[in-house]
This record gives structure tokens, sequence and C-alpha cells, in this order.
């Protein structure tokens, strides 16, 4: 199980950056994270939470997209 973006992640910003933002978790900024799962660190609590239902931490995104054509489920 795999989404192709992470962003549902609770997000704080910067003290005195309020264009920046991170991880309210692993304090990971989102520009870092880029809707990653394997952006946030391993101690990461929303991590952790999406890989004990099932979810999987990757290196590579961009070949998902390209194998869709594999995934029936
Ligand atoms: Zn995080």
């Amino acid at each position: 199980m795999k989404k192709l973006f992470y962003i549902d992640y609770p997000q704080e910003s910067f003290e005195g950056q309020m264009h920046r933002y991170r991880c309210a978790h692993c304090k990971v900024e989102t520009t870092t994270i880029n809707g990653r799962l394997e952006g946030h660190l391993p101690s990461c609590e929303y991590r952790i939470q999406l890989e004990k239902i099932g979810h999987e931490a990757q290196g590579d995104c961009a070949t998902t997209t390209l194998t869709n054509a594999d995934d029936f489920d």
C-alpha cells in the first residue's frame, strides 16, 4: 500500500517564518519531506503510524508512477 503523496501529516510553521512549515512530529521541513513518507524521520510518529497500517517508505516515488499499469489492487 502506498500513496503518491503523503501530505496529511500535522504541520507547524517555523517561528517567525510563517511561510515555512515542518512536520509537527519529526520537525523535518515540508520541502525536505516533499510529500514522501521516507522524507520523515524513522522515529516520526506519523511515519510509524502509517507503516503500522501497511504503508511503505520507499526511496523512489517515480517508479510507482511509471508502473501504474500493474496496479489492479
Ligand atoms: Zn514527520
